[in-house]
């Protein structure tokens, strides 16, 4: 039954695909709060009543409109966005590879949405809960194990947040089966069963994270967070095995820091998150537009998820806006990083999908046959 259902599925999903891609643009509007240096800043983000796809910037007698797949206002819930990531959350029990970001400035929500605050949590905690609920109604025909691993991107180098040393950095590897998958080596994963783990291992991570730098607000606004979630699965009485990943990423604060004013340290650091978030959006838009060559391997950050950006995976990047007339110029800058990964170049391209996204029996996500360049 379970089969036949899970066939259904992913027909459905299919056929989603085949209509609409596997790449949704989302962008979330912070409420207008308490910001330090923002007095006599007001809102200049309006929403259109009738599209919930529409969100209008509107200062000084210009009108900016930019489009999306979805714009969630400031009044809306945690709850409320996560029922919109459900069902991509619940796909990687099915197999699927799925990856999540929260992109924007620094202070615009990014890590409201992903960890959400101790009264309040957000996507990752929720979705850990989503699919413990989800596994065990599958049991006992199906028997899951759910990993999380957690990892910071930092300068372009790997950071184990959940391992026993937490300076210690990691490569990323190419199995040597070619299979063209890749894996880290030492990289900590850590079986979850309960909210009690969830909550050990998220401060497991929090604590490593915090220790070698001086201040974490700092060090959090200029690296990427990601929560790696694998859902392993076994028919008990087929044997039949899935296997899925959630990679859940709160990125670096995408604001531009003067070239001229910043030197060293800080000049380093901005020099890898442009290089990384100009690389991803450089991956989404050339997956979203069919493009026979995606350029993985031009960050770290692209190159450690490749495997679950590319074949029938499934993306969402949550754009994080701040409403605020203070913020306007980041806020377009942000817009416009979302509307470029979204456009589609139509025609030619879609002669050249991939076989993967019309692969309705293909039990577990394929991996695409890219042309590479060098290593990052
Ligand atoms: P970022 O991670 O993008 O730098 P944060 O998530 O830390 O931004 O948000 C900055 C502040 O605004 C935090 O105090 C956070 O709790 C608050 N905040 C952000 N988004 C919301 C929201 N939708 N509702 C309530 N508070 C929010
Ligand atoms: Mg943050």
């Amino acid at each position: 039954k379970y089969k036949r259902e899970m066939n259904l599925r992913k027909r459905c999903h299919d056929e989603l695909v085949r209509l609409r891609g596997n790449i949704r643009v989302f962008c979330r509007v912070r409420p207008v709060g308490q910001e330090a240096g923002s007095s006599g800043s007001r809102s200049i983000v309006t929403f259109n009543p009738d599209d919930d796809a529409l969100l209008h910037l509107a200062n000084k007698g210009k009108l900016m409109t930019f489009e999306l797949d979805k714009v969630f206002p400031p009044q809306t819930t945690q709850e409320e966005v996560f029922q919109e990531v459900q069902s991509l959350i619940t796909s990687c029990i099915d197999g699927y590879n799925v990856c999540i970001f929260a992109y924007g400035q620094t202070g615009a929500g990014k890590t409201y949405t992903m960890e959400g605050v101790a009264d309040n949590p957000g996507i990752n905690q929720r979705a850990l809960q989503l699919l413990f609920a989800e596994v065990s109604e599958k049991a006992p025909d199906w028997e899951f194990r759910i990993t999380v691993s957690m990892v910071e991107i930092y300068n372009e180098t790997l950071r184990n947040l959940l391992g026993d040393n937490p300076s210690e950095r990691l490569e990323i590897k190419m199995c040597p089966d070619g299979s063209g998958q890749l894996y880290v080596p030492g990289l900590t994963e850590i079986s979850v069963q309960s909210v009690e783990d969830i909550n050990r291992v998220f401060n497991l991570g929090y604590v490593n994270r915090a220790t070698a730098c001086t201040n974490l607000n700092e060090h959090s606004s200029r690296s990427h967070a990601l929560l790696i979630v694998t859902v392993a699965g076994v028919n008990t009485t087929t044997g039949h095995r899935t296997s899925g990943k959630l990679n859940l990423v709160d990125l670096a604060g995408s604001e531009r820091i003067s070239r001229s004013g910043a030197e060293g340290c800080r000049l380093r650091e901005a020099q890898c998150i442009n290089k990384s978030l100009a690389a991803l959006g450089d991956v989404i838009h050339a997956l979203r537009s069919r493009q026979p060559h995606v350029p993985f391997r031009n960050s770290r950050l692209t190159y450690l998820l490749q495997d679950s950006l590319s074949g029938d995976s499934k993306t969402l990047m949550m754009v994080q806006v701040s409403p605020l007339d203070s913020n306007m110029s980041e806020s377009v800058c942000s817009l416009k990083f979302a509307q470029r990964v979204r456009s589609v170049e139509l025609g030619p391209a879609s002669a050249t999908r991939r076989p993967a996204d019309c692969s309705p029996s293909s039990a577990s996500p394929t991996h695409d046959s890219v042309e590479l360049d060098s290593p990052p």
